[in-house]
């Protein structure tokens, strides 16, 4: 086996299948033994805190990889004793913690909303730093909108910080954002980098639901946004792909998350890019040379959460690409996705319209304007 994958989700499931064309093979470690890149890809089903399966995991690996931020930094620490961890378990350290993360971007000279931490002991001292109305998160764990609350008033705020209390917290100012965009890169060992284009992001309860790629009329936002990813990927001598996630305000782009790993808002590149992120991620960890991240046409890319639709109506639309990760079902899940590719933004409107309405998706109905 060449690539290990900490995490066996629906990221390491897409690697595992980039890998196939190369000749790459990837193995993943996940504590499910349901996990769903243990499908396509040997599973070693152990915990992630028992250093000794870490240890055997990694013997032998060409490198160790992970696919979702949460993986205990211990995990990357103990396989890095055998094998190179790309990217570095130094990454996982930061961006697991907004603190850590948010003091990083602002030390790299990248600006993100007002934020402080909250003291249990002095709460108000955070909000005064901050003001209303606010975002409450606790620090670690929080994905997909879990793990936060919007505060439109200091009782408010108080109420989030003792419904949160017990983990620790960060106030971030609240941003009335024009759009969600994200920026994706790639860095490979040489230091050499390539970044997709900017891609609109509409969430819905926290969670993705929508992308579209490229943005519109991104083009003027997209030097500052590699110049971002360059700073916070060179300071940390990244290895990988990495995507940044990000609030446009006006004509400023404002950090509000990092992600060290594949991201959701770059599955569109599979189909949508003449080099997917998971190809790209491979090749930048096995030191190969980076493919091309310039899009084919335009793309948007649904998620699929909680239930799979009918199938069929679906894969009647020209230009859709239906993935399903072969996850069960559950409120909330996301069990697969749909990416749809045309020319131009007027035919990519007309089918995402269309799946919209088959797949029954609540869906921002008119996304590209
Ligand atoms: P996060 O878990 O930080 O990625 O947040 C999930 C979603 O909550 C984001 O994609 C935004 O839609 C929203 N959100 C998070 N932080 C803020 C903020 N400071 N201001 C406004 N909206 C936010």
């Amino acid at each position: 086996m060449e690539v290990g994958i900490l995490g066996g989700g629906q990221l390491g499931r897409m690697l595992a299948l980039a890998g196939y064309p190369l000749g790459v093979q990837c193995a993943v470690y996940d504590p499910a033994p349901d996990a769903c890149a243990g499908q396509v890809a040997p599973l070693m089903c152990a915990p992630l805190d028992d250093a000794d399966a870490i240890a055997r995991f990694a013997q032998g690996k060409r490198v160790i990889t992970y696919e979702f931020e949460n993986v205990p930094v211990s995990a990357a620490w103990w396989a890095s004793a055998w094998t190179p961890v790309r990217p570095t378990p130094r990454a996982l350290e930061l961006f697991q913690d907004r603190l850590l993360e948010k003091q990083f971007l602002r030390e790299v000279g990248i600006p993100t909303p007002a934020f402080a931490p909250i003291d249990p002991e002095n709460p108000a001292d955070a909000l005064e730093q901050v003001g209303c109305p606010c975002v409450v998160k606790t620090r670690h764990g929080g994905y997909d909108g879990k793990g936060q609350r919007v505060a439109h008033t200091p009782d408010e705020y108080l109420q989030a910080v003792a419904q949160l209390g017990g983990a620790p917290l960060i106030a971030e100012a609240f941003v009335p954002f024009n759009r969600e965009l994200s920026a994706i890169g790639v860095r490979g060992r040489n230091g050499e980098m390539h970044a997709y284009p900017l891609v609109q992001n509409h969430h819905h309860e926290g969670i993705l639901r929508l992308s579209i790629a490229p943005a519109p009329d991104s083009n003027a936002l997209l030097p500052t946004a590699q110049d971002y990813l360059k700073r916070l990927m060179d300071a940390l001598k990244y290895v990988g792909v990495l995507a940044l996630e990000m609030f446009q305000v006006g004509d400023q782009l404002l950090a509000n998350e990092v992600a060290p790993r594949v991201h959701n808002s770059g599955h569109w590149t599979i189909e949508g890019a003449h080099t997917s992120q998971f190809e790209n991620h491979l090749r930048a960890i096995l030191d190969l040379p980076l493919g091309s991240t310039a899009p084919r046409g335009v793309s948007a890319m649904v998620n699929l959460i909680g239930d799979i639709p009918p199938i069929v109506p679906i894969l009647r639309i020209e230009g859709v690409h239906l993935h399903l990760y072969g996850k069960t079902p559950r409120p909330g899940r996301k069990v697969g996705h749909i990416t749809l590719c045309a020319d131009d933004y007027k035919s990519l409107k007309k089918t995402l319209a269309m799946v919209i309405s088959r797949a029954s998706l609540n869906l921002p109905i008119d996304p590209i304007s």
